[in-house]
């Protein structure tokens, strides 16, 4: 049987800015086919197996020609596959999205286009730029500065008498020429201008002027592609209604070293408040399986007045364990649960249980003292938790009363590419490395091995807590800030924090 393409506008770059049909398609996709400027990160939605084809095309340097993906498109989808075709922006404004269709239409194959946030538009409001309004502009215009013939004119004696917003894309190699043929046919030297590159992405940047020194200005900041230019009075809103680059963290570099199964959070908290998240997780999170020491745990549940969890993976492991014994929440109707801190009683909950004690600090220390107050040695604890734990709470507990460990999981080393960050890094400014956990920062150091000095000072260090800090510091390294909650939360006050001064 023929699959089907969707022809999916992505955005102009924020991924948040795709569409919910657009979303939709991605999660049910076989295939994505997708280009440079649709964001990568919403591949992270497809669903596992998805398989992926890179067609991404830069000026002047198409990784593959226009044929060769129309023929990659159609032969997936004649294979049977739901494909996804990611393209920037909207796949009908410049992005040759009817090409591929009638491509698709002539041999047969359904198809359906999902149109998305275009730049002009969408770049032009992430800039503070309103495409039009009823003071200055009441028609917009968006025109291609990279003409298929090169000696193909456009009516530039038609454009310059335009009263309405003019956006040019592709136009960065072209931007001279532009303005100069603009003005040449009437349009006013002072007439705004901005040139966004990178619009709705944590790497925008805009550069404004008018139509008589824009193209100098453009220079001495180096603008590359893919940028905008826009031409006309609502240009000048911008100091109004700008909100995007005043983002609290806009700019900054957060390095994140967690497990990927805990970042997810985090990272879309982080972006949304500006931030380039760069994702390093050095550990990963091993389930211990099969467990007949859990196993027998659960089944004799009822020897135990209370349970202690110490984490969120701890959390998910344990109940999922325990479902797939045949049992639910109930099992642990009369028992007292402990949690470590506010994200672990969070996890409880959602298994339908209220943990008894949460301590006001997140630390063992603070449970061994709030537990001191109730057990007593007819006590019986049980604690699931990872194996590389500090003995610490264990050791405590005992002395009250009667207690079983039980290992869960293992933090492993996670592979990750230290060349790739290196390279990320290099021209970067206003780096923050956070670190959750000893692990996290042993791994990191491990990871990048003789190159971890060099890195690492190129950056300000953040840790979770006190036990993490230690480590830091009996490595020799400098802990810029320490939370002053131990949470993820916490790591995040400081980067506001930041943000603000
Ligand atoms: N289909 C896309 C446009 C593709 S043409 C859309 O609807 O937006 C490629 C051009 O679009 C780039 O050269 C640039 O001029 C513009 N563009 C797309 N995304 C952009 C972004 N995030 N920032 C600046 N310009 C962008």
């Amino acid at each position: 049987m023929k699959g089907k393409v969707y022809l999916i506008g992505a955005g102009p770059g924020d991924s948040s800015l795709i569409t919910v049909k657009g979303l939709k398609c991605i999660k049910n996709a076989d295939v994505i086919v997708y280009d440079r400027l649709a964001n990568d990160s919403l591949l992270e939605e497809a669903r596992e197996n998805c398989k992926f084809i890179y067609v991404g095309k830069e000026a002047k340097n198409h990784a593959k020609t226009q044929d060769e993906i129309n023929e990659i498109i159609y032969r997936e989808a004649l294979d049977g596959n739901i494909v996804a075709r990611l393209k920037g922006g909207d796949p009908y404004v410049f992005g040759r999205g009817g090409e591929e269709g009638e491509y698709l239409i002539k041999r047969d194959i359904p198809f359906e286009t999902v149109p998305g946030v275009t730049s002009p538009i969408g770049g032009l409001a992430y800039a503070g730029i309103p495409i039009t309004h009823r003071d200055y502009a009441s028609s917009f215009h968006v025109i291609t500065g990279h003409l298929k013939d090169e000696n193909e004119e456009l009516n530039w004696s038609s454009l310059a008498k335009l009263k309405g917003t003019l956006v040019f894309l592709m136009g960065v190699s072209n931007l001279k020429k532009i303005c100069e043929n603009l003005i040449e046919n009437g349009k006013p030297e002072d007439t705004p201008v901005a040139i966004i590159n990178w619009a709705t992405t944590p790497y925008q940047r805009v550069v404004e002027g008018n139509l008589s020194n824009i193209y100098e200005k453009a220079l001495e900041e180096k603008i590359t592609p893919p940028s905008l230019i826009a031409v006309g009075e609502v240009v000048k809103l911008r100091k109004n209604l700008n909100f995007f680059d005043k983002k609290p963290l806009f700019g900054k570099i957060v390095v994140i070293t967690r497990a990927k199964s805990q970042k997810k959070e985090s990272v879309s908290q982080l972006k949304e408040l500006g931030a380039i998240t760069y994702e390093f997780p050095t550990i990963k999170i091993d389930e211990i399986s099969p467990n007949l020491e859990l196993d027998e745990a659960i089944e004799n549940i009822d020897r135990y007045t209370y349970i202690v969890l110490t984490s969120k993976n701890g959390v998910d492991i344990f109940f999922n364990k325990m479902f797939s014994l045949g049992y639910d929440s109930r099992r642990l109707g009369g028992i007292k649960i402990g949690a470590i801190g506010p994200k672990t009683g969070k996890a409880i909950e959602k298994y339908g249980i209220k943990p008894d004690i949460i301590p006001n600090e997140y630390v063992a220390e603070a449970l061994v003292e709030e537990l001191k107050n109730v057990l007593n040695d007819k006590d019986r604890v049980l604690i699931p938790r990872a194996k590389s734990a500090r003995p610490y709470l264990v050791e405590e507990l005992s002395k009250l009363c009667k207690v079983d460990e039980v290992k869960i999981y293992d933090t492993l080393k996670e592979q990750c590419n230290p060349n790739e960050l290196m390279e990320f890094l290099n021209d970067k400014e206003e780096i923050y490395f956070t670190f959750t956990s000893p692990s996290t920062f042993n791994n990191f150091v491990e990871i990048l091995g003789d190159r971890s000095k060099d890195i690492l000072s190129k950056g300000r260090i953040i840790s979770i807590g006190p036990i993490t800090s230690k480590t830091i510091k009996q490595n020799g390294y400098k802990v810029y800030s320490e939370a002053e909650k131990y949470t993820v939360d916490g790591i995040m006050d400081i980067l506001l924090k930041e943000g603000e001064a």
